[in-house]
């Protein structure tokens, strides 16, 4: 399923590894082309783009800092996949479109931002792969995606992120982004499945809202119940064939493999059950994806970072199956 739509002239490829070490040169996710989107020109079918913002964040923050930080540990990823075969850079033309404008003094202002931003990613034909930020950001993300209808998601995180206010009357923060997606009908509740939900919570009912809504949340301890294999199937029957998004808060993720993140819950995912849970979702109606809440200041390591790089590069494959196929299903039709 080599992309034959693009010359090789034109195939936009990361910096061959044999040519320039993987150390070396000015830092791109995935060692990508960095094209800004106003130089796309029809050229980018899947564009990785960093949000650096965290005002959104209730606790912890630094996820401002993600995106630096996995572009730059991104350059450890290669090209092939070792376990699917699955070559996406092949498949479907990727860059780096560089950062979403953002305010960081400024909430309201910064969705306003990011929103327009990700408007003008859409009518470009381009598909987001997006590196948060806090998951505040997936709100403006999916304004876009879902603005003629509402797209099914599969979220993984140790929060559902449906809570409605904080502070008051504050009613945008990293945890109420999909109450409000629901609320303005660019998300489907019942095509949406969040999976590795744990923690504490402020009383016994902050899980009614979600569930009402007809949310498919599948808790930690369900997850290890069921096993991989099993949320997979869930997670596709609840998906179906509509249009679906995948947001992978890095806190779904055990702390020991992720404590670069802001709001931490022991208990979680591990990252092989979270890669082989991302292979799973080949052949869905992806059409678009972020990782968020990488916080590098609590992982001075960079192995939060690396994690995130990583799930990147896990969802950028399925993705760039689903992207390639829609579009040979154009080609033919
Ligand atoms: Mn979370
Ligand atoms: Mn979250």
């Amino acid at each position: 399923m080599r992309d034959e739509h693009a010359p090789d002239s034109e195939r936009l490829k990361p910096l061959e590894s044999e040519v320039v070490p993987r150390y070396a040169e000015i830092a791109t996710f995935m060692r990508l082309p960095h094209v800004p989107l106003g130089d796309t020109r029809g050229r980018v079918d899947i564009g990785l783009i960093g949000v650096p913002w965290d005002g959104g964040t209730t606790n912890r923050p630094g996820a401002r800092h993600g995106p630096r930080q996995v572009r730059e540990m991104s350059s450890l990823i290669r090209r092939y996949h070792h376990a699917t075969g699955i070559m996406p850079f092949d498949l479907c033309q990727c860059a780096d479109l560089g950062d979403a404008p953002v305010n960081p003094v400024d909430l309201m202002d910064a969705l306003e931002r990011v929103g327009r931003y990700y408007r003008d990613v859409a009518a470009a034909g381009i598909v987001p792969l997006t590196a948060g930020g806090d998951h505040l950001i997936s709100l403006p993300i999916l304004r876009s995606l879902g603005r003629d209808a509402p797209v099914g998601m599969i979220q993984i995180d140790a929060h559902t992120d449906t809570w409605d206010k904080y502070f008051g009357d504050s009613e945008y923060t990293h945890g109420t982004p999909f109450r409000r997606a629901i609320e303005e009908g660019i998300l489907d509740p019942k095509r949406t499945v969040q999976i590795g939900i744990r923690g504490g919570l402020y009383g016994a009912g902050d899980k009614a809202w979600g569930l009402e809504q007809g949310i498919r949340v599948i808790e930690i301890e369900e997850f290890f119940d069921l096993g991989v294999d099993a949320v997979i199937a869930e997670a596709r029957r609840v998906a179906g064939d509509g249009e679906t998004y995948v947001s992978f808060d890095i806190d779904g993720l055990d702390p020991v493999f992720a404590p670069g993140t802001g709001t931490p819950e022991v208990g979680g995912l591990m990252t092989h059950d979270a890669q082989r849970l991302l292979r799973g979702f080949r052949g869905l109606n992806l059409v678009g994806a972020d990782v968020v809440e990488v916080s590098p200041p609590f992982d001075p390591s960079g192995n939060t970072a690396l994690v995130g790089a990583t799930m990147m590069f896990e969802i950028l494959c399925v993705l760039a199956e689903a992207v390639s196929a829609r579009k040979c299903n154009r080609a033919t039709n």
